[in-house]
């Protein structure tokens, strides 16, 4: 039994309430939380009838500090699922801290505005320290360490599929295939199709963001910095069939690095059509994917934020898209002295999942990992004061209600590698 406070109502945020919802023995109160309190509203009245799990709303702007936690403490949560955007990532903890909360993420950390001065130098360093320079990574979170574990409060970050799901398979390849792993391929497929052409399959500032940022790999104890979407190749998936894939940098690969000891070189592989790649490119060579405001009409203006106001929303893709996601990992390593591949991999329907919960299945395969990550924290089964990934915890668990709670996973012991 147990009380979850959630931040955020958007396409991740939907999909992870109404599993809330579903599992109503664990979950018997929930409270959404989110800047437009009109959302949270029309999902309670969607969501109740339905369920025996009881729901509250309250508008928050996350950025709030002092005004979270005073919500968080008359709450008094079991656990805080932050589904908003990165960017408040910092803040939520801050509250969580203060009202004494444990605290659960989907993304890494990235200051919305990489140019404010007060930003941009400690940008700069940590380009040059860690040898990426994507804008999120874990180091502004990972600090907080000390913090949770004096507090006894436990923070788990990157909780959705990918991150989350992938760094859980990790562990579970570990602990029960091999005795070293050496290679880590994580390959994301969406071979859905909305018919736009041009839309993100989530929050398209984060998306594009993340896209277009330089691409980087982890290779014998360093990263390796290449241009973005300058390495090409094609893999045949299961259910989904040949597709192109792209190396990325991606937010797993920095603490599977650290976490899994005797790794030699992690990648990341997204699956991206032409119409896609064509688009960012033309929107990225105008202007349009930048950062730093631009005054219109004595208006401030940032570009990327005016073009996800003209992108169709992410939420509203779930009855026009058709088709499979196919994401999972490939591992290389050893076991009892003998070479040995592996993959494990999950296969969503973005037509079932729209039938079930009324989203894509890009926002389901996030929001189901979402809500177990949360159960296994607000009942104490990860319950361990400090802040950390999910590899960092007992796999089998969440493997067992990855399953059940719609999400089955595949393992291949002789899989097809990346050439
Ligand atoms: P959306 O834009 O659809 O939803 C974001 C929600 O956060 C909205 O409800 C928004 O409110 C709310 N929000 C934004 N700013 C604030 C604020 N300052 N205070 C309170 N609420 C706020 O995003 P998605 O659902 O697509 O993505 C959610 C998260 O999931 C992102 O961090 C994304 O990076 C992550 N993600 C993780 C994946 C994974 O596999 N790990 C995959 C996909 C996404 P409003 O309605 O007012 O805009």
């Amino acid at each position: 039994m147990a009380k979850l406070f959630i931040i955020g109502c958007g396409g991740v945020g939907s999909v992870a309430i109404s599993k809330c919802c579903q599992n109503s023995a664990v979950f018997t109160d929930i409270c959404i939380a989110s800047r437009t309190k009109s959302k949270c509203d029309a999902l309670k009245a969607k969501l109740e009838g339905k369920t025996s799990t009881r729901i509250t709303t309250a508008q928050i702007d996350a950025m709030d500090v002092p005004a979270l936690t005073v919500l968080i403490r008359e709450y008094a949560p079991d656990a805080v699922l932050n589904v908003a955007l990165p960017y408040q990532n910092i803040a939520i903890m801050d509250a969580c801290l203060a009202a004494g909360a444990n605290y659960i993420d989907t993304a890494t950390f990235e200051p919305e505005d990489i140019n404010d001065p007060a930003w941009r130098p400690i940008y700069e360093k940590r380009c040059k320290d860690l040898g990426f320079s994507a804008y999120f990574d874990y180091s502004w979170q990972w600090a907080y360490q000390e913090k949770f574990k004096e507090a006894g409060l436990t923070a788990v970050l990157g909780c959705g599929f990918d991150p989350g799901v992938t760094n859980v398979f990790s562990a579970y390849a570990l602990k029960h295939y091999f005795d070293e792993i050496n290679n880590i391929d994580i390959l994301d497929c969406n071979g859905g199709d909305h018919g736009y052409p041009f839309a993100t399959n989530f929050n398209p500032e984060i998306n594009l963001r993340e896209v277009s940022s330089p691409c980087s790999y982890w290779e014998n104890g360093h990263w390796v910095e290449i241009p973005a979407m300058s390495v090409k190749s094609e893999y045949d998936f299961e259910q989904v069939g040949k597709k192109d894939i792209y190396l990325m940098h991606h937010n797993e690969i920095e603490s599977l690095a650290i976490n899994i000891p005797g790794i030699e070189r992690i990648r990341f592989y997204m699956t991206f059509g032409n119409s896609y790649l064509t688009h960012m490119k033309c929107l990225e060579n105008v202007g349009m994917l930048s950062t730093i405001p631009i005054d219109y009409q004595g208006q401030k203006i940032v570009p990327i934020q005016l073009l996800k106001e003209l992108l169709p929303d992410p939420a509203s893709l779930g009855p026009r898209t058709f088709g499979k996601t196919n994401i999972g990992c490939i591992f290389t390593g050893k076991k009892e002295g003998e070479e040995k591949a592996l993959k494990i991999y999950n296969i969503c329907d973005h037509q079932e999942s729209y039938r079930e919960v009324g989203s894509q299945a890009i926002s389901y395969t996030t929001g189901v990992p979402a809500m177990i990550f949360s159960m296994l924290v607000a009942d104490g089964r990860w319950k361990k004061p400090g802040v950390y990934n999910a590899e960092q915890f007992d796999p089998d668990p969440f493997m067992e209600a990855l399953g059940e709670w719609g999400l089955p996973w595949v393992i291949d012991e002789s899989p097809a590698m990346v050439v």
